[in-house]
C-alpha cells in the first residue's frame, strides 16, 4: 500500500488532518512504525501502516545546504518569511521598558532588522542545534506539503519524523530546543504580546478551516473566512491571500529560519516574527497582499500600493501592527485583525487554553 493510500484510508476514519502530498514509492518490507499519535487515527491493521519506502531516499547532505535550499523554496513559494504578529492586550508596554526610552523604543521597531547592544542571543550548545532543526522541520514540509505544514501539531511532526527515514527521527536535543524556545519568556526578547496558543500540541481540525484556492494558505470558518471574502469582493483580483493560518510548527519554523537570518538574535527575529505561540494568524488573523508584489508585500511598501488604500478606505477592515504600536514589533500594513470570541479569549489572557 502506498503513503496516498494510507493517507486517504485515515482521512476516511476521520482522523487525519494532513494529506502528504509526495508520493512514496512502495515495495520491499516495511518497517514497524511508531504508534500514530491519538490525533491520526490508528490504522485498522499493519496493512494500513505506513508504508515507508524501500525506494530512493535522500542523500545525507550538509545541513546547511538543505538550509540554504529551504530558504530558496520559501522566497520562491510562499514570500512571507518577513512576518510579526503581536497581541495588543494593552497599554503596558512602555512600563517594562525601565531602561529604554520611548524614543528607543521606537528606533528598534523602526530599524527591526539591525541588531542592538541589549538584544538577547541564543545560547551556544542552542545554536548548534538550529541547523539540523531547522533541516529536519524543512524535509518535514517538503514531505506534507507547504499548505498542510500550516496546519501540522508537533505530535504529528514526531510522528511522520519517527516513521519516515527521508526525514529522519528528531534527536532528543532537537526536541528540548524546540520546547525551550516554545515555553521561552518572550519579553526578554522584547517581545510583549501574550501567548495566543499555549499547547505546543495545538490542534488546527481540517473541519474548521478551508483552503483558499491559488494561495496554497487555509483560512478559519466563520469571520476569518467572511472577512477575507468580503475584503476580496471589494478591493478586488488583485488583492490576494499571503499567510493564513498558521499553527505553532509553522510558526516554529518561520521563527527558527529568522533566528539563523539573524545570526541566533533572538531579539532582533522577534522584531519581525512573533516567537511560536504568539501569533495570531494561530486563531484566525491573516495576511493579504498585491498580486504579483512577492516578498515586497512583507514590506512598508504595500502600504503605497492603491490596493492598500482600498482596503482602509472600505472602513471596516483593522491592521493589527501600526507604525506606532507598543508591542516590540515593525509596522505590518499587510496583517489583517480578527476579532471573535476566541481571539477576544486569548488576547485578555484567559485562564484556560484559546482555542478556535
Ligand atoms: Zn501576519
Amino acid at each position: 500500500m502506498n503513503k496516498r493510500k494510507f493517507l486517504q484510508t485515515l482521512l476516511a476514519t476521520g482522523g487525519v488532518v494532513l494529506v502528504a502530498k509526495r508520493y512514496i514509492p512502495s515495495g520491499g518490507q516495511s518497517p514497524v512504525p511508531d504508534p500514530a499519535p491519538e490525533t491520526l487515527a490508528a490504522p485498522a491493521s499493519a496493512d494500513l501502516m505506513p508504508d515507508a519506502s524501500q525506494g530512493p531516499t535522500l542523500a545525507a547532505s550538509n545541513a546547511k545546504e538543505e538550509f540554504e535550499l529551504m530558504m530558496l523554496q520559501e522566497s520562491e513559494l510562499r514570500p512571507g518569511f518577513k512576518h510579526s504578529e503581536r497581541s495588543q492586550g494593552g497599554e503596558v508596554v512602555i512600563q517594562q521598558l525601565p531602561n529604554e526610552t520611548v524614543d528607543q523604543y521606537l528606533e528598534k521597531i523602526r530599524n527591526f532588522d539591525n541588531s542592538f547592544a541589549s538584544d538577547i542571543y541564543l545560547r551556544e550548545e542552542n545554536s548548534k542545534l538550529l541547523l539540523p532543526t531547522l533541516a529536519r522541520l524543512d524535509r518535514i514540509q517538503n514531505f506534507v506539503g507547504h499548505a498542510n505544514f500550516n496546519l501540522i501539531s508537533f505530535e504529528e511532526i514526531l510522528y511522520f519524523a519517527r516513521n519516515y527515514p527521508e526525514i529522519g527521527k528528531f534527536e532528543k536535543a532537537e526536541v528540548d530546543f524546540m520546547n525551550e524556545i516554545f515555553q521561552a519568556d518572550a519579553t526578554t526578547y522584547g517581545f510583549f504580546g501574550e501567548k495566543i496558543t499555549p499547547d505546543f500540541n495545538h490542534r488546527v481540525l481540517q473541519k474548521d478551516v478551508v483552503k483558499i484556492d491559488g494561495t496554497g494558505h487555509y483560512l478559519m470558518r466563520g469571520e476569518s473566512l467572511a472577512h477575507y471574502q468580503q475584503i476580496h469582493k471589494d478591493v478586488g483580483n488583485e488583492l490576494t491571500l499571503t499567510s493564513g493560518i498558521r499553527n505553532n510548527v509553522k510558526q516554529m519554523h518561520l521563527f527558527l529560519a529568522k533566528t539563523f537570518q539573524s545570526e541566533g538574535n533572538l531579539s532582533r527575529a522577534s522584531r519581525s516574527l512573533a516567537p511560536p505561540g504568539h501569533s495570531f494568524h494561530g486563531v484566525g488573523d491573516f495576511d493579504v497582499g498585491k498580486v504579483g508584489m512577492g516578498e515586497q508585500n512583507f514590506t512598508a511598501d504595500f502600504a503605497t500600493t492603491k490596493e492598500y488604500r482600498r482596503l482602509i478606505n472600505l472602513g471596516y477592515v483593522d491592521i493589527r501592527y501600526t507604525d506606532t504600536n507598543k508591542f516590540g514589533v515593525r509596522y505590518e500594513p499587510w496583517h489583517i485583525k480578527i476579532e471573535n470570541d476566541s481571539i477576544a479569549h486569548c488576547s485578555h489572557g484567559g485562564s484556560s487554553p484559546c482555542t478556535a
